[in-house]
């Protein structure tokens, strides 16, 4: 079965061919421009094939409650060209075929449930911390969906007495995004991220907001793995710093080793290295495909 994917970025789109066990036979990167540029890029790419699947792993927020009548768009994005974009659709006009849509996080965290850090569990989260911060959660082996997707990044944290930084979120001002995703480490320091290398104290404040969320998101899913990603934890110096602070916050309330000795086996980088996303967009394609299949199994 051959399979189509496409991880969908603020900055760049990465379009693959593969198989659902994760191997990728093909793939190639487009800039995010406008959606008509993009698009004619990524539907010259899959042309060449014939896919059986799509799936589509997208910056949000997006549509993705199939009984709304704007399913499969992107909705309230700050980009204005993408506001309201009906993705699917777009895609469905041009490729007869099953297609599979969520948020990249969302695509990221199943790819790392089935092939990667958390292989063989049966709850995981997957966060990235890069331009802005987001999370998907597998909980009891199914991706976590409510009336919507969550929005993890946008909880809010407790400042640390010495940040003066406002922060950035442009709906939010001073949630977890707005004071820890790239952006905000670029502006509070007046340097980007990448160049801060050597500076302790950026990458302590970073673990002490990371960690308050982690706190948080382990005390309500109790998830069995925690896997951070994205450009801003390149710093492997933040995992120390976020072992540090969730021990302090959780003050040994509850205790399993994997919050204690066994931590730095808990809250890990991905298995699937850069991968996670674009493997999880062709997972998403195989699921979109196999519930056709049963959909048509029930019909006859
Ligand atoms: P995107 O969020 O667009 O998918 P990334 O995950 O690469 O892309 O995140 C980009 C953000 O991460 C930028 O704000 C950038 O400054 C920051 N970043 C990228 N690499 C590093 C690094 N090595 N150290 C610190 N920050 C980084
Ligand atoms: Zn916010």
């Amino acid at each position: 079965m051959l399979l189509g994917g496409i991880e969908a970025g603020g900055t760049k789109f990465v379009c693959a061919v593969g198989y659902g066990d994760g191997i990728i036979l093909k793939r190639i990167e487009i800039p995010t421009t406008v959606p008509e540029e993009t698009f004619e890029k990524v539907i010259g790419f899959f042309k060449e094939f014939e896919l059986n699947a799509i799936g589509i792993g997208s910056f949000g927020p997006i549509d993705v409650n199939q009984e709304s009548p704007t399913y499969g768009y992107i909705t309230t994005t700050p980009k204005k060209a993408w506001d309201n974009f009906p993705f699917v659709q777009t895609i469905k006009e041009e490729f007869n075929v099953p297609i599979g849509f969520n948020t990249d996080v969302n695509a990221a965290a199943l790819a790392e449930s089935k092939l990667g850090a958390a292989k063989g569990l049966d709850s995981c989260l997957y966060i990235t911390v890069g331009t802005g911060i987001g999370a998907g959660a597998i909980v009891q082996g199914k991706l976590l969906q409510g009336f919507s997707h969550p929005e993890m990044g946008h909880i809010l944290v407790r400042r640390h007495p010495n940040d003066h930084y406002k922060g950035n979120c442009p709906y939010h001002q001073d949630c977890l995004e707005g004071l820890a995703a790239g952006p905000a480490i670029e502006e509070r320091w007046n340097i980007k991220g990448e160049e801060l290398q050597e500076r302790q104290e950026v990458w302590d404040l970073e673990g002490f907001y990371l960690a308050q969320a982690l706190m948080q998101y382990v005390l309500i899913l109790s998830p069995k793995k925690i896997i951070l990603g994205g450009g801003v934890m390149k710093q492997k110096q933040i995992f120390s710093y976020i072992y540090k602070y969730i021990q302090q916050l959780l003050n040994n309330y509850i205790v399993y080793p994997e919050l204690s000795t066994s931590i730095n086996d808990y809250i890990v980088p991905p298995g699937l290295k850069e991968n996670a996303g674009i493997v999880g967009a062709l997972l998403l394609a195989k699921q979109a495909y196999q519930e056709k299949k049963q959909a048509y199994k029930n019909l006859i």
